[in-house]
């Protein structure tokens, strides 16, 4: 999965990408402007769109627009400036191919009976295609394709009377991923999936209670991290304090371990851990597992920067920046025409000639998604002067798509579910490769190994291990993010 968070739009992306981030802070006055700065440091979780909305005593004011945070939020624009109000949500997103419409831009919001609601959604609903098509039936008009409006329709013509109960009278309807934030006039609430699937931490500013998918959205402002949010728990804020509630029936936690791999920042601490620290030690196992007659480590960066710093520690040998990244690819980048693609890969990534030339490399990267960037790269070291160059890559063989709030290939186009390691490495072109064992990602994360039976987190797109019901499958093939309308066509 070359490069951190890449752009979907870029020809040589071949990455799994994280849907979305949310934030949320009750009862401070620089609600809006503190949530634009926690949206920027989630960033990394979707680049596509990012939307606040606020309320300030008397109204809801949403802005939710397409665009990196700084380009919808910044000073060029006057959209935070209409922010005002003491509580706030905010969500950057990463949509899928056809899924980038504005109407899906979240928060999503709706007028209920009982007042307004905005819903902010990390992750994917298993079940939505089958709740929108029952909902459909019933004469629900949805106005996006986003499955955070199944939970919204399904808030609405709940039965119960509280916001709170129908919220969790929603929640006990969907299957699936969700870490979510939802604000009305005089709550804030958070809830994540009885698995716990994707992150959500509790955090404090100037007394002000604070949800965000991860700590480095508190750091940014300030704020200090209270608590991860617990997997099945719903937390309501209001201006009488913070209720806990586990309303739902308690299932096995599957956090999802790609989160340590690559979709967080590594100054978040998930779960207890730091991901920078789990990233090296998956590089120290990894060097233990997989050695290679070399002169230097170099990792593709910057994703896999930590682990090659981990590979060089417990190898002995010297790490070295052999490839250096432009930060400032973006979207308009103009497009290479045929003749001249097979730079594209230099955009973003170059030689560094002087520290490659006739050495025997090994190089470090976090994942090998469709093959076609990994490929790219090697190449382009051997072409610099490398004398080898020994393909290490920090996450097991990923053979299985994932279906809960991370946009991926299907599970055909991943490499590793076509071919076994050698035909890859061929495919590749490396002198040697080698991923690290499923039992070394686990003691990496301070587990003995996998426990087969009751594996500690989800792994699905390594062992096909899918921990939630997977509702919505069309034509043997499970749809990874689902195509809502397509359905209800
Ligand atoms: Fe994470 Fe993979 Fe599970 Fe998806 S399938 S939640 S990416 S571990």
């Amino acid at each position: 999965m070359t490069g951190l968070h890449d752009r979907k739009d870029l020809p040589f992306d071949d990455a799994f990408h994280e849907e979305c981030g949310v934030f949320g802070i009750f009862g401070h006055p620089d609600a809006g402007a503190l949530t634009v700065l926690g949206l920027h440091a989630l960033q990394h979780r979707g680049q596509e769109a990012a939307g606040i909305v606020t309320y300030d005593g008397t109204q809801f004011i949403a802005e939710r627009h397409p665009g990196l945070v700084g380009d919808v939020f910044g000073k060029n624009s006057d959209h935070a400036q209409k922010l005002k109000g003491s509580y706030a949500v905010g969500h950057v997103r990463y949509s899928t191919a056809g899924g980038s419409a504005v109407r899906n831009v979240q928060p999503m919001f709706a007028d209920l009976a009982g007042g307004g609601i905005a819903i902010a959604h990390n992750g994917n609903l298993t079940n939505a295609r089958t709740l929108r098509a029952d909902l459909v039936r019933e004469g629900a008009i949805f106005q996006s394709t986003s499955d955070t409006e199944t939970i919204i329709h399904l808030v609405a013509r709940s039965n119960y009377g509280p916001v709170v109960d129908r919220l969790i009278d929603a929640l006990k309807q969907v299957e699936g991923a969700y870490s979510l934030v939802a604000l009305t006039s005089k709550k804030l609430i958070g809830v994540r999936d009885p698995f716990g699937v994707r992150p959500l931490v509790l955090g404090e500013l100037d007394g002000a209670p604070i949800l965000a998918s991860e700590t480095c959205a508190l750091d940014i402002i300030g704020a200090h991290f209270v608590r991860d949010v617990e997997p099945g728990e719903m937390v309501v804020i209001t201006r009488e304090g913070i209720q806990s509630y586990r309303p739902f029936a308690p299932q096995p936690e599957r956090f999802c371990i790609f989160e340590y791999i690559y979709f967080s920042r590594p100054d978040s601490n998930v779960e207890g851990r730091n991901v920078y620290d789990v990233r090296k030690r998956i590089g120290e196992e990894l060097a233990r597992e997989a050695p290679a007659d070399a002169h230097i480590v170099i990792p593709v960066p910057d994703s896999g920067v930590p682990a090659a710093l981990g590979y060089a520690s417990a190898s002995g040998l010297p790490f070295e920046l052999g490839i250096i990244r432009n930060h400032y690819v973006g979207r308009t980048f103009i497009e290479p025409t045929d003749g001249i693609r097979h730079f594209s890969v230099r955009k973003k990534h170059n030689p560094n000639r002087a520290t490659l030339t006739g050495k025997r490399v090994i190089l470090i990267d976090d994942s090998i998604v469709r093959g076609t960037t990994s490929r790219r790269i090697v190449e382009m070291v051997r072409d610099a002067g490398a004398a080898e160059v020994h393909f290490r890559i920090a996450s097991p063989p990923t053979t299985h798509s994932c279906f809960y709030g991370v946009d991926t290939p299907t599970t055909e186009e991943l490499l590793a579910h076509r071919m076994d390691v050698e035909e890859m490495r061929r495919y590749i072109k490396a002198d040697s490769l080698a991923f690290i064992s499923i039992d070394g990602l686990y003691r990496a994360m301070g587990e003995k190994g996998r426990d087969a039976k009751a594996p500690r987190y989800c792994d699905a797109c390594f062992s096909g291990a899918y921990p939630i019901e997977l509702t919505d499958v069309t034509g043997g093939r499970k749809d990874g993010q689902l195509s809502l309308l397509a359905e209800v066509a």
